[in-house]
């Protein structure tokens, strides 16, 4: 048996009664397990937290949702990719079963992360297949098991699910993915991988209601959502699943990741949303009925 440091996911249960939504958020983890064994400092680490992100969010569960939180952080194994996403370079042994690493991968940013950018790596050593296995088994199995309940629990109450995949996004996030754009990164990125993981009113939906508070929306540029959205997102199998990103100095200071002025006005308006997306689901499985 291999055991989590802490417990590796919190999971917050609707507490009225529940709706088919489901909110996760992969990212926001702060706690370090204590084998990370990383050369670069916690402060360079922590660059890759979407920090405070289930706490921009917390108003989910009193309004009908599941809202589900990673409590380790990405960089020590990201839940938002698969396990053949794995870096070989990071090894010290090859990994027995087949590996695919992604372009992301490639730039050190795969399952884990072997760098923070070009002149940050993250280890001064390779990792051990067992401390690898370690992180599979007692951090991110777990995540998925706690998320992929929550869908089926969802999903056989309700015939259907509509799911957020919540993230934040550094201010610099063009330059970071080495993209020139003509136009500053917008306040809201919301992915639904060009239009495949959800029915287009959802989408719509949650454009408008963001906009109407006075926020710039894009979509799919430059993120589209990864591994958990594209998993979860069936739309012809009542399977809606929607990733949104938030630009980072709306509510956080990304040199020392504590919350800003924006962060209480930021969570009122994103407790609206929801509110507004809570009517939709409702009204969307009536329909359904
Ligand atoms: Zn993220």
């Amino acid at each position: 048996m291999t055991h989590a440091d802490f417990d590796a996911v919190s999971v917050h249960e609707p507490t009225g009664p529940g709706l088919p939504l489901v909110c996760d958020s992969p990212h926001s983890g702060e706690r370090y397990p204590d084998d990370f064994g990383a050369a670069a400092t916690l402060a360079q680490l922590r660059q890759g937290e979407d920090t405070h992100v289930d706490a921009l969010w917390s108003a989910a569960p009193a309004l009908g949702a599941t809202l589900i939180a990673a409590n380790f952080p990405r960089v020590y194994i990201d839940p938002n990719r698969t396990l053949q996403d794995l870096d070989p370079e990071l090894l010290a042994q090859p990994w027995p079963e087949p590996l695919d690493p992604g372009e992301k991968t490639r730039l050190g940013k795969g399952l884990i992360w072997r760098r923070m950018d070009r002149s940050t790596p993250i280890y001064d050593r390779k990792l051990t297949l067992a401390e690898v296995r370690h992180r599979i088994q007692a951090y991110y199995e777990p995540y998925h098991a706690a998320l992929s309940q929550a869908i089926q629990q969802v999903r056989q109450r309700f015939g259907a699910v509509w799911h957020l995949n919540l993230h934040s996004m550094p201010n610099d996030a063009y330059e970071r993915l080495g993209r020139k754009s003509e136009h500053p990164l917008a306040d809201f990125v919301l992915g639904d991988r060009d239009g495949t993981t959800c029915e287009p009113e959802f989408i719509a939906l949650i454009e408008t209601a963001l906009r109407g508070k006075g926020y710039t929306v894009a979509r799919n540029d430059p993120y589209k959502g990864v591994q958990l959205i594209a998993q979860i997102g069936q739309p012809a199998l009542n399977r809606h699943s929607l990733q949104v990103e938030i630009r980072r100095p709306l509510y956080m200071d990304e040199a020392t990741r504590e919350r800003n002025a924006g962060f209480a006005p930021l969570q009122a308006d994103l407790s609206d949303v929801l509110a507004q997306v809570a009517a939709y689901v409702r009204a969307r499985q009536a329909a359904l009925a």
